[in-house]
């Protein structure tokens, strides 16, 4: 049975969804008003992965990632750069589109802009105004009253008492530190530094504070009650402390049953942020001998809830165990053994699969699945070095690994190729021409489905063959 850490509880939990077979799983997105780097991508590659894992298990997942497309940052960004606020964010949203298909990220059943969801948005304040969590400062502004939610602080594990004694300041921006909680804005009155960025609302011109999107969203797409919140650990307070404030101010019911939270990405041991300016972006990751595939193998590998140091090293060593899985299929696909060591074969094949149910269902241990993995790997080289594997036995392994790699996503995915397997392709095709002059089309068919197992498509152009990876 599958357990996650729970940030709300801590501890790790069974996982059981609200609804038997589908589970609501919402991540908070991108604030589009810059590039987004490479940290964030290894929140929204946790939260891939575990997607994926819960698909794989059998579950169908109703999944929706926000795009923050107007706080403070985005107003601010748009008024420099003299672009609209439309304009300034949907270039950065459209790069994020890109960047995620570049890293294997499925995309999510839906990816709601705030900007769209105002109407929902006033409804929730009124509804917050109604029920006595929320009141209006002389400037127009609507802050939320925490002294109100009785369990305010939970999420982060703070100490509510002291709280609610100390409450009483206000925090007009949408982001601040523990120590300095307070009344948070959920409607932020127009100034003139918001240029022309305003909606009209019961309390007049203004546009809403970033907490509140998230709830209204939420609510609206996937209800009052959700499975799995997603967010890096910097949102667990104050954001997600005031999502859950916010929604259950309105519904009285418990908002999300699990928290998960991914470590930051940190370079020279300090959180790689914007702010900081110490980001990279995956256009400078794709420039490296290492590759793309590298960084989704080198944050999936590891595991979330570890805080990972990024180094161009640790990017390389990536790469180096990327590459024995490669060559290991590259050996698998050109070997031409016979199939007697079938049954043992099935078995190494059957005890990975348990090992890596036993693995991911711990907390997504995914540093044990991938060492389960390799210890196949070398169980199944031995049988390769013996040539004891055949064709029916490529087949299973071979299947064996699509199953697995739905979950990993960088198996299958050989985006850069390496001179070796390049080498290897048209030596096949070189073989199959040969094959084809000589009219003995039957060889030149199993060539062309020895390609196919490797992930290559061809195609004959006349005399010339085309090639294509997958
Ligand atoms: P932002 O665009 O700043 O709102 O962040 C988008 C998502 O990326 C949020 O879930 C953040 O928690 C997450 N995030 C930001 N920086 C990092 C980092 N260095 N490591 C991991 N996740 C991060
Ligand atoms: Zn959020």
């Amino acid at each position: 049975m599958l357990k996650l850490y729970n940030t709300l509880t801590r501890t790790k939990e069974d996982f059981a969804p609200l609804k038997k077979n589908t589970v609501k799983m919402y991540t908070c997105g991108p604030t589009v008003y810059n590039h987004i780097h490479i940290g964030n991508y290894s929140t929204y590659l946790f939260s891939d992965l575990l997607k994926r894992y819960l698909n794989y298990t059998g579950y169908k997942v109703k999944d929706v990632m926000n795009i923050t497309d107007v706080d403070d940052k985005t107003i601010k960004g748009s008024i420099t750069a003299g672009k609209t606020l439309t304009d300034f964010t949907a270039q950065y949203e459209k790069m994020f589109y890109n960047d995620l298909k570049l890293i294997n990220i499925l995309p999510a059943k839906k990816n709601p802009r705030a900007t769209r969801y105002i109407k929902q948005i006033v409804k929730f304040i009124k509804k917050l105004e109604e029920n006595g969590y929320a009141y209006q400062t002389a400037d127009g502004s609507v802050y939320f009253d925490i002294s109100e939610f009785k369990t305010y602080g939970q999420l982060a594990n703070l100490d509510n008492q002291n709280l609610k004694a100390d409450a009483g300041g206000r925090m007009a921006s949408d982001e601040y530190q523990k120590d300095n909680y307070g009344d948070f804005a959920l409607w932020k009155a127009y100034t003139a530094a918001d240029g022309d960025i305003k909606w009209k609302s019961p309390w007049g011109y203004g546009r809403p504070g970033w907490h509140i999107e998230c709830s209204a969203m939420i609510m609206k797409l996937l209800g009052d009650q959700i499975d799995i919140h997603i967010g890096g650990e910097d949102l667990v307070f104050p954001h997600h402390q005031n999502e859950i404030a916010q929604t259950e101010a309105v519904t009285g019911k418990p908002f999300v049953k699990y928290w998960l939270h991914r470590a930051h990405l940190k370079v020279d041991d300090q959180k790689m942020s914007k702010s900081l300016g110490n980001f990279l972006l995956l256009n400078d990751l794709a420039k490296t001998k290492a590759g793309l595939m590298a960084f989704r193998y080198l944050i999936v590998t590891s595991h979330y809830r570890q805080p990972l140091n990024f180094t161009m090293d640790s990017l390389q060593a990536a790469a180096e165990g990327l590459n024995k899985v490669y060559h290991f299929i590259d050996r698998l696909t050109a070997t031409r053994g016979d199939d007697s060591k079938i049954d043992e074969t099935l078995n190494y094949l059957e005890e990975n699969n348990r090992q890596f149910a036993a693995a991911m269902d711990d907390d997504l241990n995914t540093p044990q699945a991938i060492a389960a993995l390799f210890s196949l790997i070398n169980l199944l080289n031995k049988i390769i070095d013996q040539n004891l594997i055949g064709s029916k036995s490529v087949k299973l392994i071979l299947k064996h690994l699509k199953k697995q790699d739905k979950v990993w996503a960088f198996i299958f995915s050989r985006k850069s190729l390496d001179p070796l397997f390049q080498r290897q392709i048209e030596t096949l095709i070189t073989e199959r021409n040969t094959c084809r002059t000589k009219k003995d089309f039957t060889a030149a068919d199993k060539i062309r489905e020895q390609l196919l197992s490797m992930g290559v498509e061809i195609q004959d152009e006349g005399s010339d063959t085309k090639w294509s990876v997958k």
